[in-house]
């Protein structure tokens, strides 16, 4: 990230969070912190954050790179990607789109589809499957009680 970029990243901070200081020595930290990454990375660190449980709290400069990866190492770990199968619904994929969505996501939709069959209902894995994570996460949240 380029050093206004931080600024204005932080400034957004602010406005969440009044008492987030801005003082010099702080930007000047994380400028040089944040440099390495990728602006959009950022930004979806601290959504995560202002969504997270965590919420109240000023998000840390640690938390914020936490897990983050800088282009280099982004690039290197497409190398070391390989296609798996997913052992639940047998569909070939990047590991690392397994580990970062498939995954919770199939589970979720084996769990509802054992449920809406259960109940009587016609719906397959595809149906499920399609649905946007909004409609997902209603759905979701409305078979999961039974
Ligand atoms: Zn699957």
């Amino acid at each position: 990230m380029q050093k206004l970029e931080v600024i204005n990243f932080m400034k957004k901070i602010k406005a969440y969070y009044q008492t987030f200081s801005m003082e010099d020595y702080v930007v000047k930290e994380w400028q040089d912190r944040l440099k390495p990454y990728d602006i959009e990375d950022v930004y979806a660190k601290l959504d995560q954050h202002l969504r997270g449980e965590q919420h109240d709290q000023i998000p840390k400069l640690h938390y914020i790179t936490k897990f983050l990866k800088t282009p280099e190492e982004k690039t290197k770990a497409k190398c070391n990607d390989y296609l798996i199968c997913c052992n639940l619904c047998s569909q070939e994929m990047p590991l690392s789109e397994y580990d970062n969505k498939h995954f919770d996501r199939c589970s979720s939709i084996n769990y509802l589809l054992r449920i809406m069959k259960e109940k009587g209902m016609k719906v397959e894995y595809q149906d499920l499957e399609n649905l946007d994570e909004i409609k997902f996460q209603k759905v979701y949240e409305k078979y999961k009680k039974y």
